[in-house]
């Protein structure tokens, strides 16, 4: 297949593009290299640098490959600044998202694998979630993405596309060449690993901070649901081929095991060998207490068995990447 995946310099678009490369697929990627890195696109990928809402370039490169079918990664994606800046999330993730579709259309294309999120839950009321699980995003940032979800919907019903979204739980690891380096980084497992490496060089770590201590979880910390992103990257790709049954469908993207921020970093600890520092700081806005995820439903329908289920393993994965690449991709 012709494929176009935005974002695909990226931490999970990156990785998804190798495995599509790897089985063969025609890969075109955009990415405006703001969160993304030029160094993490397949060499064996068209690479266009520009932003997903620019609907000329987009143009140009529907007709150039024709593309049968578009993976949606680019995004603004921080929780974080989604509470004080609002109006980015909905630009780039609505409002940008509907030109990318109206593109699409114009050019007959109507596959579509959506990267959605957690977020789009809130607060869960029971865990682990599933996707009949009501969705009261508490940041602007679940809300945008909630959003593109009911306009996905609507434009299968209306124009028959064809299309599945993803809510992703919290992707963790890295393949042998690609890995999360964030320009911001605000990720638990980079910012423990980085603490790991400056103790490792015996420089003066930033600091990490673990943000809350009463949440009404095992430890007081928030629990989340680790998967490793090559097995979130292959999801996708079962999606596309199954894209003729599942028309229309959501799924919840986890391993269905929460995780503390204290036991992450135990672990971590564990398999770096080293002591990571850290202190307790106050919640962070936004930040529901646990977020843990049934991924029943893509095992039933799709056939998706992660093949690196352990959070130890994905840890390692990671430590493995960042010791390579102690300054990310800039090295
Ligand atoms: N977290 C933390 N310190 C950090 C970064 C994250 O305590 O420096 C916590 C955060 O509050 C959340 C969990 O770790 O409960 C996972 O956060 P992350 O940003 O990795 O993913 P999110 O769940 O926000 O998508």
């Amino acid at each position: 297949m012709n494929i176009l995946v935005t974002g695909g310099a990226g931490y999970i678009g990156s990785i998804c593009v190798e495995e599509l490369v790897k089985q063969g697929h025609s890969v075109s990627v955009i990415d405006n290299l703001q969160e993304g890195h030029r160094e993490a696109v397949q060499p064996k990928a068209v690479f266009y640098e520009g932003s997903f809402g620019d609907k000329q370039l987009l143009s140009t490169i529907f007709k150039t490959h024709k593309i049968d079918a578009v993976i949606h990664f680019a995004a603004e994606t921080t929780v974080e600044f989604s509470m004080t800046d609002p109006q980015l999330y909905f630009i780039n993730n609505v409002v940008n998202g509907v030109n990318l579709l109206e593109v699409m259309k114009d050019n007959g294309c109507k596959r579509f694998i959506f990267s959605s999120t957690a977020a789009t839950f809130g607060e869960p009321e029971h865990t682990p979630i599933d996707e009949k699980h009501t969705q009261k995003p508490i940041n602007a940032y679940g809300e945008s993405k909630l959003m593109f979800e009911k306009i996905l919907d609507w434009y299968h019903s209306a124009y028959g596309f064809k299309f599945n979204a993803f809510r992703y739980f919290n992707a963790a690891g890295a393949s042998e060449r690609l890995g999360e380096d964030h320009r911001h980084e605000s990720h638990l497992i980079p910012i423990v690993l980085k603490t790991a490496l400056d103790v490792q060089n015996n420089r003066r770590t930033k600091g990490l901070k673990v943000f809350g201590q009463d949440y009404p979880t095992k430890d007081g910390t928030c629990v989340r649901d680790y998967i490793h992103v090559v097995d979130l990257a292959k999801a996708h790709i079962l999606a596309l081929e199954n894209l003729e049954i599942h028309s229309n469908a959501k799924y919840n993207m986890g391993n269905g095991k929460g995780f503390s921020v204290l036991e992450v970093i135990e672990i971590a600890k564990k398999i770096t060998g080293l002591d990571i520092p850290f202190e307790f700081a106050k919640k962070r806005a936004g930040d529901p207490a646990i977020l843990v995820a049934s991924s029943d439903k893509i095992s039933s329908e799709a056939g998706w068995k992660p093949d690196y289920p352990s959070l130890e393993t994905i840890i390692k994965t990671a430590w493995e990447w960042h010791s390579r690449h102690p300054n990310g991709y800039s090295v």
